[in-house]
């Protein structure tokens, strides 16, 4: 793992993590089609909300395609200079797909300098935090949007572990254990630990304050509280506003950092956040 010097100028090229996102730049690869979950706020027919700009979708890529993309990313005078990280966002799980692995890998070897980021639901990281500890990933991002079993039930209307499918509370509770349990295990492992949490309202506001307590003492960096976009089982809920998320976020400063510039970007998105320069080098399509 990495030193503590080389973790915080790692950070520092991290768009996502507080570094400077004018200079620096991430691709995404689009490599995780199944979901092991079910979130009220998807539709399935988009990228993963966890990450994701809902009403897009990305084109799926085989680990062999997004080498081949990363390779003429990285040779454009117009992104290779700017792309530090390497994200795999989805469009469903990163960790319910093995393709996440192999693609990992895959960059690893020809582009060790790049920073391998993953953003999950978080259900598998302790069965996977061996293979993660392997590949010798960097940053992780955790969606996590209550610490309540029972408000899981509500926001979750299933979980797909190890084989049997849960609903209600007892989905809750097993979602939760292992998203705080792998939260632990990869801040003990030195990867640097974004929480993504939408702010569902009526639904998990009293939750935020608890999480972002919680998530400091296990080791997190940095909070994303991101707003509700309402669809699917939560399509008549009204979303909150922006003077809400914003007293809402600094409320939690004091707690643990928090990432104000997300964009929701989508799960093939190359270049800075908020631009998508993936026209420019879009040869391979
Ligand atoms: Fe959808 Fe992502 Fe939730 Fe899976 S984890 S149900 S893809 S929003
Ligand atoms: Fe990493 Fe998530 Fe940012 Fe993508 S969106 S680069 S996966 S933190
Ligand atoms: Fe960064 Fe947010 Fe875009 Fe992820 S979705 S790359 S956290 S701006």
């Amino acid at each position: 793992m990495a030193t503590s010097c080389e973790k915080m100028k790692k950070i520092q090229g991290h768009p996502c993590f507080g570094g400077n996102h004018h200079k620096n730049g991430r691709m995404h690869l689009a490599v995780a089609p199944k979901c092991n979950i079910k979130c009220g706020y998807c539709t399935r027919r988009h990228d993963c909300a966890n990450e994701s700009r809902p009403g897009v979708t990305s084109r799926l890529l085989s680990p062999e395609e997004a080498i081949v993309r990363v390779r003429e990313v990285m040779a454009s005078p117009v992104t290779g200079p700017i792309i530090k990280v390497i994200g795999i966002a989805g469009p469903g799980d990163p960790l319910f797909n093995e393709e996440t692995f192999e693609t990992f890998r895959l960059v690893d070897r020809e582009f060790p300098d790049l920073i391998k980021c993953m953003s999950t639901n978080g259900l598998l990281l302790p069965d996977k935090m061996p293979v993660l500890k392997a590949l010798g990933l960097h940053s992780l991002t955790v969606t996590l949007n209550t610490l309540d079993p029972e408000i899981g039930g509500r926001i979750y209307s299933y979980v797909h572990y190890r084989g049997t499918t849960y609903s209600g509370k007892e989905a809750g509770e097993i979602l939760v254990h292992n998203q705080l349990e792998g939260i632990r295990q990869a801040a003990e492992l030195g990867m640097t630990i974004k929480i993504n949490t939408v702010l569902i309202p009526g639904v998990n506001d009293s939750q935020i304050p608890l999480i972002s307590k919680q998530v400091k003492e296990l080791g997190a960096f940095v909070m994303n509280i991101m707003p509700l976009i309402p669809q699917a089982d939560f399509a008549h809920i009204e979303p909150p506003s922006a003077e809400r998320l914003d007293a809402l976020r600094s409320d939690n400063e004091k707690t643990i950092g928090q990432f104000k510039h997300c964009k929701q970007c989508r799960a093939d998105a190359v270049g800075l956040i908020g631009e998508n320069l993936q026209l420019a080098v879009a040869t391979a399509d």
